[in-house]
């Protein structure tokens, strides 16, 4: 193991190893900036990632920019119906009681002016 805060070669084949990740490209020495690509961990989804070192350990992730907002909209939409049980905050009576009273309040204002 490696030290936590290290950008280095032995941390680049850790990661591959444990994360099971599928690189492209020789890499002998590496930074915490140094471009990584590889292929998207997706299954059945033939695109490849660029990141820089940094952002691949910070967010731990090793899909392309089109899964990466698939993954993002099902979070969003799990979030949301762990918050709310709704998919979208706009489905959710709560919020749509204070957009309403948001609207009422704000459209009143402009009247009277
Ligand atoms: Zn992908």
């Amino acid at each position: 193991m490696t030290n936590k805060g290290s950008f280095d070669i032995n941390r680049l084949k850790e990661i591959v190893i444990t994360n099971n990740v599928s690189l492209i490209g020789e890499y002998n020495y590496v930074t915490r900036d140094s471009l990584i690509t590889g292929f998207c961990k997706t299954i059945n989804c033939e695109n490849q990632f660029t990141k820089n070192f940094r952002t691949l350990i910070k967010n731990n992730s090793y899909y392309c920019d089109n899964c990466m907002i698939n993954i993002k909209i099902n979070k969003r939409k799990e979030t949301h119906i762990k918050n709310c049980g709704f998919s979208t905050n706009l489905k959710c009576p709560i919020t749509k009681e204070k957009r309403l009273y948001i609207f009422k309040t704000k459209f009143r204002k402009r009247i009277r002016i």
